[in-house]
């Protein structure tokens, strides 16, 4: 067995950035927050919408509780209810498909692309064709998923939306950070959500979320929205329906301050990126990033025949793993009415991927010893076949 580092492999950390910045920049913030008693969307709140839409390159966005809620905003803005079909990703977190159900719409699951594990397009305009030959639901919107953070072809989803006259939400609950051809996630779909959630690349200290948009429409009508549908001139009328979507201040103040060693982080997470690319056995697959394109790197994950073999294994020599995601939605018990569709390359990714340690912090040493086991591994195997 290899030498073990001193210090304890984590999968994620979330901690590492409160020494980085310094603790007591984050209790001056709430202190702040306490004095003032805005506790709920507070100047704090503000201040982020505008320094988000800035660093996204988008024009507008709204801050709210969370990822699921900045998704679910953005459809009920958009009107999407009974009747509509919704295609997304089947390779995702729930919440994904979860923003479509919660808002009485059909979800339709589309397939994976093997090699870069996002939304597969010719499955997707397979289903289209599939749910317009049959004639019952309306096509509406497409939720592609930065599996990852990992930018889906965003050209060609954009392409086949136009031609079927589709709306696109970015499911960029896992991508904030990451680039698609010059653009960064929160600036390329119709409209896009992400999350804070704390081991997201710019995660939070608690729950926390936000929906990006150029149209000033579609804004005002997810701030509405995110406030029980409130008239913006008589806040006792509620003028459509809408849920408790807020962020609270005090996660805003976090946010604000991880934002200033948040490039520096995402710089980091690439470098550790790039050890494991250049450096894992090919025995294992990889998850292929677009050209001119940037992965935030939420998470490393490689695919690998023997999964659940390699995941014991790593474990018994303290590397922290995981296997996101082992069941796709479409196979999830609250799901069963919608599995209506074969699903082949996700349904394998779901038996093969695994997720390996990825932070900013991680040290050579922590690294070397993470590729050293998973190349024992490799090589094992490699000399038990030969
Ligand atoms: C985390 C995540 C969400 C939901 O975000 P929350 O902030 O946890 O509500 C949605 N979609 C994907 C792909 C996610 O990874």
């Amino acid at each position: 067995m290899l030498n073990k580092p001193q210090k304890a492999i984590p999968l994620f950390d979330c901690k590492t950035t409160q020494e980085v910045i310094g603790q007591q920049k984050f209790l001056d913030a709430f202190k702040t927050i306490l004095d003032h008693g805005g506790y709920c969307q507070g100047p704090e709140t503000r201040e982020l919408d505008t320094a988000l839409a800035n660093y996204a390159g988008s024009k507008y966005c709204a801050t709210n509780g969370s990822g699921t809620d900045a998704l679910t905003l953005t459809l009920m803005a958009w009107g999407i209810g009974a009747g509509d079909a919704v295609f997304v990703s089947s390779f995702t977190f729930v919440a994904s498909a979860e923003c479509v159900t919660i808002n009485g719409a059909t979800p339709i699951f589309i397939d994976s692309d093997p090699n870069t594990f996002n939304m597969d397009v010719k499955d997707l305009e397979r289903a289209i064709a599939e749910v317009k030959a049959e004639g019952k639901l309306t096509p509406k919107v497409i939720i592609p998923v930065d599996i990852f953070g990992s930018p889906c072809d965003y050209d060609e989803i954009m392409n086949i939306a136009k031609k079927y006259n589709l709306k696109v939400l970015a499911d960029s609950c896992q991508s904030f950070g990451s680039v698609y051809k010059g653009k960064r996630a929160g600036s390329i779909a119709d409209a896009t959500a992400t999350s804070f959630y704390p081991t997201k690349p710019l995660g939070g200290y608690g729950d926390g979320g936000a929906a990006f948009t150029n149209s000033e429409e579609d804004n005002e009508l997810i701030k509405s929205c995110r406030v029980h549908g409130m008239s913006p001139q008589d806040h006792y009328d509620n003028i459509r329906i809408g849920m408790t979507g807020r962020m609270n201040s005090f996660q805003a103040a976090v946010l604000l301050q991880k934002l200033t060693v948040f490039d520096d982080e995402l710089v980091k997470r690439a470098k550790v990126a790039s050890r494991y690319d250049n450096e894992l056995d090919s025995y294992f697959g990889k998850q292929k990033i677009l050209d001119n394109c940037k992965s935030a790197y939420a998470l490393y994950t490689i695919t690998c025949e023997d999964r659940d073999e390699l995941m014991s294994y790593l474990k018994e020599r303290g590397i922290p793993c995981g296997a996101y995601y082992p069941r796709p939605v479409n196979t999830q018990t609250a799901y069963a009415k919608w599995n209506t569709r074969s699903l082949p390359v996700c349904e394998k990714l779901s038996k093969t991927v695994l997720s390996i340690p990825m932070t900013p912090y991680l040290d050579d040493e922590q690294l070397d010893y993470v590729i050293g086991c998973m190349n024992e591994f490799a090589t094992n195997k490699k000399n038990k076949a030969a």
